[in-house]
């Protein structure tokens, strides 16, 4: 009986190391994301990186913050992330930073930022635009008041949100990519460019670069932009999304194609 109830316990005891032993079960790796800010101070790069850098930390991400472009020389350790965040307005990108990056996000790893930080960063860097989907041109009559209209509801990145939200900040006229699928968009009032009266525009969208997932909002002109509880909410999953902690890829967009068949 004695040899029973020791065996019993050795058995038990030696279950307990095996389901407590990483033979048993491999931790789960954690989410690492790269935040790089830096470019025009009037957008307020570090300050809105305050705002979503200990964010991505409450849900689990491990973030490094670069306030250089050179945080992307090492190319094997970008394939490695599982998330960018690039916040740079107007500036100037060397062609191996430049490469490493596109390279890492068509290698899977997700791409998100929001305003100039992402929409109007290195403007001769044209296969950078055509990883973004993008290009800030004109925000007429500056800062003004202007809504946000929901235009895709039950995107996991928009679901529930106010159908209609208003912002006062630059309204981004953008030149965009026929490929993003668009979320959100605002109209034109042609107040301060009247040949663009009534005009519809993307605000947020996503979209795939190779394997990675992009995600861009023109929200974010200053930190306090992200007041606007919809705007934060937006780029809170925007992040998530592109990093593929939640949803799926967009589908493939192909918004002229129905011209073809207008005769
Ligand atoms: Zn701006």
């Amino acid at each position: 009986m004695k040899t029973k109830t020791l065996l019993a316990t050795v058995v038990l005891g030696v279950s307990c190391l095996l389901v407590g032993s990483p033979a048993a079960q491999a931790p789960k790796k954690q989410r690492t994301a790269l935040m790089v800010w830096g470019g025009w101070e009037g957008h307020e790069p570090k300050q809105c990186a305050d705002i979503f850098a200990p964010w991505l930390e409450s849900q689990g991400f491990k973030v490094e913050i670069s306030h250089s472009l050179d945080a992307y020389l090492d190319l094997d350790k970008l394939k490695t992330l599982d998330l960018i965040v690039h916040i740079f307005t107007m500036s100037d990108i060397k062609p191996e930073q430049e490469k490493n990056l596109e390279e890492a996000v068509k290698s899977g790893v997700g791409l998100a930022g929001w305003h100039g930080g992402l929409g109007d960063a290195h403007r001769s860097a044209v296969e950078y635009q055509f990883m973004v989907g993008g290009q800030w041109v004109a925000h007429p009559g500056g800062v003004i008041d202007y809504d946000v209209d929901i235009t895709n509801p039950g995107d996991p990145i928009t679901k529930g949100l106010k159908r209609r939200f208003h912002m006062k900040s630059e309204q981004y006229f953008m030149q965009v990519d026929p490929i993003v699928d668009v979320l959100a968009t605002t109209t034109f009032s042609g107040q301060h460019a009247p040949w663009i009266d009534g005009l519809v525009m993307p605000v947020v969208w996503k979209k795939l670069y190779g394997k990675g997932r992009v995600f861009y909002t023109s929200l974010g002109h200053v930190a306090a932009d992200f007041d606007v509880p919809e705007a934060r909410e937006i780029v809170q999953r925007g992040l998530l999304w592109a990093a593929r902690v939640m949803g799926d890829d967009p589908p493939k967009m192909n918004i002229y194609a129905p011209l073809l068949k207008k005769k």
